[in-house]
């Protein structure tokens, strides 16, 4: 293998230039050709490559978004679509590829290679920590932290005017941000797409902790949650529980943004490194993770079909210590 490229595709996440950063720099080192694909999918379509040397990837490991731009491409879901990537990458001399981004572009990248036989390797980059096959993604450490950072806020003027306040965050089908964030804030309850909500225990909850003369509540509501999001189940809990004001505060994609924390640029590295690494020992078709602290490699379908559970013992412990 002489030359490779790296993309980046769906959702950004922060660390994702810590990532390519280490993609470039792991190719060069080991004497391959690097190209950055603009757009992912869609920069395949329309030829959008960018060459790429260690000096190209200076000065971007502590910035958030992607260097590289991401996109949602409609036409590589098409086999028109993909045959034109296919055969812009075989003019560019490409022959390997690494695709940083979640399970739909892992699952394009899945098709890719049936299809058209380029060794792919793939980098779990999505906020969402819902990839199996890896403890943690890129993004999620960072997009926890910054929820923290302004659920601490919140919690201030919650405070001073005895307060009840609903803090929606990013999850629409998992509650791995919310769970997190939750226990690390003192969440009086955290509710997720994983578990049902009880609105007659949440109202218990609350009244529980009245009783006992506590000034502010928050409550953290993943967006996916089944009582349908921050201003629904506020709507529900103020209809019946009167004692404090209600607020709700949706933090959107303020999420997404941000400078990486130090482990979601070290667990890019890694896995930049790793990918690139995987590439010259001949693996395709696989999401590389950190597993237990260990590089790990998951078929892509398994890493798409599988969920990674939410960590049980972690809800049990936000339920105990919010009494
Ligand atoms: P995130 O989890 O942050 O949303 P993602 O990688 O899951 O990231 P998607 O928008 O689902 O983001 O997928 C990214 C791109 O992958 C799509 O825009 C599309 O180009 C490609 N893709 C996804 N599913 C398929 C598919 N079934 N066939 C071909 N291409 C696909």
């Amino acid at each position: 293998m002489k030359k490779i490229a790296v993309f980046t595709s769906g959702g950004d996440a922060p660390g994702m230039n810590a990532c390519i950063r280490a993609v470039v720099r792991t190719a060069r080192y080991n004497e391959l050709e690097v190209v950055g694909i603009i757009r992912g999918y869609e920069g395949m379509i329309t030829a959008d490559f960018l060459p790429m040397n260690s000096s190209s990837v200076s000065n971007i490991i502590q910035r958030g978004g992607t260097i590289l731009k991401s996109a949602r491409s409609k036409e590589f879901r098409t086999l028109e679509g993909r045959a034109k990537a296919a055969e812009n990458l075989r003019n560019a001399g490409i022959e390997g590829l690494v695709v940083i981004g979640g399970d739909g572009s892992f699952t394009g990248a899945k098709i890719f290679y049936e299809e058209h036989g380029f060794p792919t390797i793939g980098v779990p980059g999505t906020i969402d920590n819902d990839l199996f096959g890896t403890d943690n993604t890129i993004g999620y450490d960072t997009a926890i932290n910054t929820v923290v950072e302004a659920v601490d806020k919140i919690r201030d003027t919650a405070d001073a005017h005895d307060r009840l306040f609903f803090v929606e965050v990013m999850g629409r089908d998992a509650g791995f941000i919310a769970l997190r964030s939750g226990i690390s804030v003192g969440a009086e309850a955290i509710l997720v797409p994983e578990t049902e909500t009880y609105i007659d225990q949440l109202i218990e909850k609350l009244r529980k902790g009245w009783e006992r003369q506590k000034s502010s509540s928050i409550i953290i509501v993943a967006e996916g949650d089944d009582s349908g999001g921050a201003y629904e189940v506020a709507e529900k809990v103020k209809a019946r529980f009167k004692h404090y004001e209600t607020k709700v505060t949706v933090l959107g994609h303020v999420q997404r943004g941000g400078s990486p924390t130090a482990a979601d640029r070290v667990l890019a590295s890694q896995l930049g490194k790793a990918a690139v690494d995987a590439l010259l020992a001949g693996r395709k078709n696989e999401m590389v993770g950190l597993i237990n602290r260990k590089i790990a490699f998951t078929p892509f379908e398994k890493a798409i079909k599988h969920n990674h559970q939410i960590n049980r013992e972690l809800l049990n412990l936000a339920d105990v210590l919010s009494m």
